[in-house]
């Protein structure tokens, strides 16, 4: 496996060998960085027997689909979701690349074909197997793929990171997606996430208590008919203060105002908090 973070976000890329295909995940930011992951790939390539080639999305935020066309020659895996927000995401890439001027090719911006679009049920692809994850953005994907050397790496997206908390816009579909993160940390070898470093099984298995933590509170606190006010000021997220995680952590209690009603908080501040624990549901 091949890890690459970029000085932008910290985003991660990782080049993955499996066993019969070869793997790219959220190929880069700086035109510099999708060139360094292209080369490592057509390098690979040269050395590997021929075999298929995925291009693996954790979800369609614009830093991690703007390096998509230097990979045409790959299939490309992502949420059913993520297909309705390329366009818009794509146009948010060009924007930010106008205003640091950016020079890409022209073809950076266009919307590309999902090959193989991840709906609500998991599907296997090769060696991996990849379920829906809601949550941060309606189109998040998480993925368990095994590298040829049997690592079993569990590739998380926005969720997890060691550098910021967790940002969530779709609530209705969170906590089913920390079940499933509980469930493929304890079957996993290490954790890859979309922002900074990966850890192993004990690393994700904190991170999941943390934020998994940090987001049952919220939910108590709606539950126990907190007013939004209070929760914006009194219930922020472990670690650093700085302005951009005041600004995730307001918009995940505007959210969550927004499309959890009262009655249906508790119940689902119940099961956060088991997922944190790491105790995954039943069946
Ligand atoms: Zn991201």
């Amino acid at each position: 496996m091949h890890l690459r973070h970029s000085e932008v976000y910290a985003l991660t890329s990782a080049v993955v060998v499996s066993k019969t295909a070869l793997w790219v995940v959220d190929p880069g930011f700086l035109p510099a960085e999708v060139d360094d992951i292209r080369h490592e790939v057509d390098r690979l390539i040269r050395r590997l027997a021929p075999r298929p080639r995925y291009l693996l999305l954790t979800h369609a935020d614009f830093d991690h689909i703007v390096g998509v066309h230097a990979f045409p020659d790959f299939q490309v895996v992502a949420a059913r979701a993520a297909i309705r927000r390329l366009v818009g995401r794509l146009q948010v890439a060009q924007a930010v690349d106008e205003e640091l001027l950016i020079e890409r090719p022209k073809q950076a911006y266009q919307p590309f074909s999902v090959t193989h679009p991840v709906g609500q049920d998991p599907i296997r692809i090769d060696s991996a197997t990849l379920y829906p994850g809601a949550g941060h953005t309606a189109d998040g994907l998480l993925s368990l793929l095994r590298a040829a050397d049997g690592q079993r790496l569990l590739v998380a997206g926005d969720y997890l990171s060691a550098l910021e908390p967790a940002h969530i816009s779709r609530w209705s579909g969170v906590t089913a997606t920390f079940e499933r993160l509980a469930q493929l940390i304890g079957t996993s070898d290490r954790l890859l996430v979309g922002h900074g470093p990966a850890t192993d099984r004990v690393g994700g298995f904190g991170r999941l208590r943390s934020d998994a933590g940090y987001l049952a509170r919220l939910l108590g606190q709606r539950g126990d008919g907190l007013s939004q006010d209070r929760m914006m000021n009194d219930s922020l997220p472990p670690g650093p203060q700085t302005r951009t995680v005041l600004r995730y952590h307001k918009d995940n209690v505007r959210s969550l105002f927004h499309t959890i009603p009262q009655s249906a908080a508790r119940g689902l501040a119940g099961r956060m908090a088991a997922a944190g624990r790491g105790e995954t549901p039943e069946g």
